[in-house]
């Protein structure tokens, strides 16, 4: 689908852009023919901040397809910006047992040690396990597995920039083996793909001293959820919690924290713009969901048209 892995510079302007097709791909990789007869599919040769809900629905229902067929499993290869974001997607509404494993590179083709092949190879390496079975959707990256639902990108440029904060991987690649010390114990969701009305899901962020601009000029905005990205263990200013109060009891409004890690709090503090405030208020907490993935579920439970009290019982489920 584009990205990093699948970009060059065959123009000679500056810098890079996505342009290798599926082919171009896996045609060099070192060994790859020798572990799997691997077809490939040129889906999109976009930027990954460029993908749409649309071409996530697009690919959702061809990778389904695919896996209803004799493969053993799909790889996808995309932009590692958004990587957190697609592979939960598709966690939340592909329903099968095979292997689906999301990769990307960090340096690209024409860069000094590029990272594209070995993520390239090792992800299908780990699709072709009959280990990632059952695992829902992988990310491989750097010769690290990890859940799609826990991993988030963390750096700008290492190629060590994955990573499962609340969790760490579940497993590894060692010498062409794949390597998995951990399986999920918690309850996956399903959702179907809708034709539902497309929502607009703004995430805004808390910051000190926060007068709620931005939730202002939401005023103005059809939105039909918001997600709140608060301090801490999910709080806001008080001038924020008497915007929230306006929005909570009419859409969806999840409660995630800007610290990258760790489940937001739902009954410890009292203070106004505290997550206890907050949740009277109407507000769904988010549990252990980054902000765009909560972004993204949002997204599936609005689609599938749950009202606010489905929306919120299924985001507690998912914990
Ligand atoms: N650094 C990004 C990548 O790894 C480039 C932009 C994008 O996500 O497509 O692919």
């Amino acid at each position: 689908m584009g990205g990093t892995i699948a970009s060059s510079n065959s123009t000679g302007e500056n810098g890079v852009k996505p342009s290798l097709s599926g082919e171009e791909l896996v045609k060099n990789v070192k060994g790859l023919q020798e572990i799997a007869d691997v077809e490939t599919i040129s889906f999109r040769l976009k930027p990954s901040a460029d993908l749409t809900f649309s071409d996530l629905t697009s690919a959702a229902t061809r990778i389904s397809e695919i896996l209803d067929s004799d493969a053993d499993g799909v790889v996808v290869t995309q932009g590692t910006d958004t990587i957190e974001e697609t592979s939960f997607f598709f966690d939340l509404v592909i329903n099968s047992s095979k292997p689906v494993v999301v990769t990307g590179a960090m340096r690209n083709p024409t860069s000094i040690s590029s990272d594209g092949d070995l993520n390239l190879l090792e992800a299908v390496l780990v699709a072709t396990s009959s280990q990632s079975k059952e695992a829902g959707i992988l990310v491989v990256m750097n010769g690290e597995i990890h859940l799609a639902p826990f991993v988030q990108k963390t750096n700008t440029q290492n190629v060590s920039t994955f990573k499962s904060p609340s969790l760490g991987p579940v497993g590894w690649i060692s010498e062409g083996k794949v390597r998995f010390m951990l399986k999920p114990a918690y309850r996956r969701i399903h959702l179907p793909l809708s034709n539902g009305k497309e929502p607009t899901i703004p995430i805004v962020k808390s910051v000190l001293g926060d007068d709620g601009i931005i939730f202002k000029a939401l005023r103005e905005e059809d939105i039909q959820g918001l997600i709140i990205e608060a301090t801490g263990g999910g709080h806001v200013s008080s001038s924020v919690a008497d915007f929230v109060q306006e929005y909570g009891k009419s859409i969806p409004i999840i409660l995630c924290s800007r610290t990258g890690s760790g489940e937001v709090l739902t009954q410890t503090y009292s203070f106004k713009g505290s997550e206890i405030d907050l949740i009277n208020k109407g507000v769904i907490p988010g549990g252990i969901l980054s902000s765009v993935k909560a972004r993204i579920l949002l997204y599936l439970l609005i689609k599938n048209e749950y009202n606010l009290q489905r929306i919120a019982e299924s985001i507690q489920q998912w914990l």
